[in-house]
């Protein structure tokens, strides 16, 4: 938008005096925050208004992104920069004295995502409204975000995030949206003139209320809508007596009150079920009720809707959908069948056994009665049809009810016409493994679709000296064509270009370490290797593979003092699951291994261990500009994406991989002297299920640095981890080594001293920076979206940039 910093600097200050009745000079960070907030939801506010009415056009058709998650991280400065008023708001507020980074940091990261599918949704969200996409999110307001995550005595402790204390400056309450949702009491069908409908009694309605945050695209017009839910009490239970009254009340108002911390692993609890149907069910109520704004027949709806499920905890779009068109709609089956395809699409994000949803029938009967009948009749009816062309025992490792549960992937496979995977190796194995019998019956549902970031977050906002030297050196047209990132090629031999390329890696790098000694009281030596392992703590994910890693450097160096050994500091951020024990005794080793390297004053700063606290959005903000290295070490197979790798490589981190999800492509582009790999693939994984011939006490045995190493668990070398060292060290070494981590050691190690090589000569390693940034464009979720708009949403979005 057009604005100018004197018009600024005129509205903040009436704004300002107007809220609080307050001159600029006494206001405090948080009146000029709120403030600020304010002036931006103002500027955006006709766009907003604008864009909804557009959305109402027949024929403009609409797509809701239904995920559990939307990890959207700060929002302040995303809004400022895709509003395009960055650096008039920060020159304005300049003259009052204020520094914006200080209104930028005092906003609450709303976590109301576990990690990469929650980020994955807040990038999507971000590219549609730039790319002119009518995307609308869908999802839940959680009164508590993911916990906040402390180390005590090295273990983590989770306490909670109350997001929303200070209120939330983003989001419109509209209770005249307001939907119900029914779980519970008695279903029957009865026969009213001809047709079954439903009859109910004793069922419990919640009130289900949105609350809309305005996504502002990069675009100069889009402002897209994200609508989460929030469960309130029903008016009509109002009038029960007082103490029956609160306890209803806070029973339903738990179903907003908390995100499940677990990322990547299936819980099936009963609250989780409400979750799930309360903001399918609310979220396809409010897209009937605009559709029918329209003034069209229902048989419409896959002209102007479609509706995307983010993995499978929305899965029950496909009988909510047909719950309505069936029993509200009065379609026929077959009708409504087709319909409900034709409307849904899913993405699989992961072949994970332990994340795949599958709930207890009883459960689904009890919470669900109409949605349960619905499941079943879709299970006959799809067993029944497939009689005639699949024998019985591809049909039974097909249906959606086995073995007394509801499985969620096959509920959204069948009842949608689209299912991708996140990676190109990803979606090759759910076609060849994981689902095979489906791509069997099914081979034209299936579609990739690789994952991708939002270059606004991960480079315009975080990186900002990276940003203004790309400019300089191949104009800003990339901003909204990131594939011209790859015009920096012309630069790969220019030694004035890469010696420019790593000073701003080490002022970046530098701005970390500040950030550090202030809030660590560590000091990092900002000339070592920053090499950095930031996601979540996962057992497929490998840390541990990292750490003895740095165990062995570790005694390297402690035989031989002077040993050749480029001085790194290794940067973890991972929270872990508060059930998954096992990943926390991972948090607690990494954190005494730091604690015993970064105190032994014979090491100095050859090797440093940071472990920041609360990996979140923001973190990863101020971590990723800073890191010369990317680790993406998962046992190939298991990462379905990743997308940290693709925000570390736009940073100008050269990548340490496993041939594992988005790491494949990643290769690609940069081509393979530009990453480093190593490790199993995913074949040679797959052989050793087959033969099951892995045995990884022969590498303890064989590996004398791996022996030395993995002694050191038990051997009392590392202080406070009496039960955490024998327990990893046996799961390694006794108990099989699910993820091959003692298989993959040697090639590692091999693949670090490689890294430790190049990085002493800086033209070379600047040059691979280099040719990361440059091949990162096509990573972009920009691309992404509009991918997913025209193979699978059908719709072709308004070019905005011209
Ligand atoms: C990008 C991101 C992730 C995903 O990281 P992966 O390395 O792809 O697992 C997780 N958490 C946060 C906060 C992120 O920004």
């Amino acid at each position: 938008m057009k604005l100018t910093k004197d018009k600024f600097k005129e509205d903040y200050q009436r704004l300002l005096t107007e809220l609080y009745s307050l001159d600029i000079k006494d206001s405090e960070v948080s009146e000029q925050y709120f403030t600020l907030g304010n002036l931006i939801r103002t500027y955006a506010s006709n766009d907003w208004k604008n864009t909804n009415e557009s959305y109402l056009k027949k024929g403009e058709k609409q797509i809701y992104y239904f995920s559990m998650e939307f990890l959207l991280g700060r929002m302040l400065k995303s809004n400022l920069l895709n509003l395009d008023i960055l650096e008039v708001v920060q020159k304005g507020l300049q003259e009052f004295g204020i520094h914006l980074e200080n209104l930028i940091e005092f906003e609450v990261d709303p976590g109301l995502g576990n990690g990469g599918l929650g980020r994955l949704a807040a990038c999507f969200m971000d590219s549609m409204a730039t790319c002119a996409i009518p995307g609308h999110g869908n999802g839940i307001r959680y009164k508590y975000g993911l916990f906040k995550q402390k180390f005590v005595n090295g273990y983590q402790m989770e306490i909670p995030e109350h997001w929303l204390r200070n209120g939330n400056i983003w989001e419109v309450r509209r209770l005249n949206k307001a939907v119900t949702v029914r779980f519970y009491g008695n279903v029957w069908l009865e026969n009213s003139s001809g047709r079954l409908v439903p009859r109910y009694e004793n069922e419990e309605a919640v009130l289900a209320v949105p609350y809309d945050t305005p996504i502002i695209g990069y675009n100069e017009q889009t402002v897209n809508t994200l609508r989460l839910w929030s469960a309130e009490m029903h008016p009509q239970d109002e009038s029960h007596e007082y103490g029956a009254f609160l306890k209803q009340q806070s029973q339903i108002e738990n179903i907003s009150e908390v995100l499940y911390p677990d990322d990547s692993y299936y819980d099936g609890r009963l609250l989780r079920l409400k979750q799930e149907y309360f903001f399918v069910s609310a979220g396809i109520q409010s897209i009937i009720r605009r559709f029918k704004k329209k003034d069209l027949p229902i048989s419409h709806l896959s002209e102007e809707v479609a509706i995307h499920i983010n993995d499978t905890h929305p899965a029950l779009c496909v009988p909510e959908l047909m719950r309505i068109l069936l029993d509200d709609e009065g379609m026929d089956w077959e009708s409504a069948w087709d319909l409900t395809k034709k409307v849904l699409s899913y993405t699989n994000h992961t072949i994970m056994s332990e994340a795949l949803e599958k709930w207890p029938i009883d459960m689904m009967s009890t919470l669900l009665p109409r949605i349960h009948q619905i499941i079943c009749e879709i299970d006959q009816r799809y067993a029944a049809d497939m009689r005639y062309r699949y024998d019985d025992h591809m049909i039974e490792r097909t249906r959606i009810i086995e073995g007394g549960h509801i499985k969620m992937a096959h509920l959204a496979i069948i009842g949608s016409h689209s299912i991708n995977g996140v990676a190109k190796l990803h979606t090759d194995i759910l076609k060849e493994k994981v689902l095979h019998d489906f791509y069997l019956i099914f081979p034209s549902k299936f579609n990739n679709k690789t994952n991708g970031i939002t270059q606004r977050r991960w480079l315009l906002l975080s990186n900002e000296p990276l940003r203004q030297f790309i400019d300089s050196k191949i104009g800003s047209n990339w901003e909204v064509n990131p594939t011209d990132l790859t015009n920096l090629k012309a630069f790969q031999n220019d030694e004035d270009t890469l010696f420019k390329l790593a000073q701003i890696k080490k002022l970046n790098k530098q701005r970390f370490a500040d950030y550090v000694k202030r809030t660590m009281n560590l000091t990092l030596n900002p000339d070592a290797i920053f090499d950095v392992q930031v996601k979540r703590l996962h057992a497929y994910k490998r840390q541990l593979l990292n750490l003895l890693h740095i165990l062995s450097l570790y005694f390297k160096l402690k035989e031989n003092p002077n040993a050749y050994i480029y001085p790194r500091v290794f940067i973890f951020g991972a929270k872990a699951a508060p059930s998954y024990m096992y990943a926390k005794q991972i948090i607690k080793l990494i954190n005494s291994v730091a604690h015993m390297i970064n105190h032994d004053h014979h090491i100095g700063d050859k090797l440093k261990i940071v472990f920041v606290e609360n990996y979140s959005v923001s973190l990863a903000e101020r971590i990723i500009p800073a890191a010369d290295v990317s680790e993406q070490i998962s046992l190939a197979s298991k990462e379905a994406s990743g997308t940290g790798n693709m925000k570390l490589m736009l940073n100008g981190a050269v990548t340490v991989a496993t041939l594992d999800g988005a790491n494949v492509e990643i290769r690609d582009q940069v081509g393979p002297d530009n990453i480093i790999i190593f490790g199993l693939t995913d074949k040679e994984v797959y052989q050793y299920y087959h033969d099951g011939s892995y045995h990884a006490y022969d590498y303890y045995i064989h590996n004398p640095i791996l022996h030395r190493v993995l002694n050191a668990l038990i051997d009392g070398t590392i202080p406070g981890i009496e039960i955490e060292g024998q327990d990893i060290f046996d799961s390694l070494v006794k108990y099989g080594d699910e993820y091959f981590v003692l298989r993959d050691f040697e090639d590692y190690r091999l693949a670090q001293e490689k890294v430790d090589q190049i990085y002493r000569d800086t033209l070379r390693w600047q040059k691979m920076a280099l040719l990361n940034i440059a091949g990162a464009g096509i990573f972009s979720s920009d691309y992404t979206v509009l991918q997913y708009a025209k193979e699978i949403w059908d719709v072709s979005a308004k070019s905005t940039q011209d």
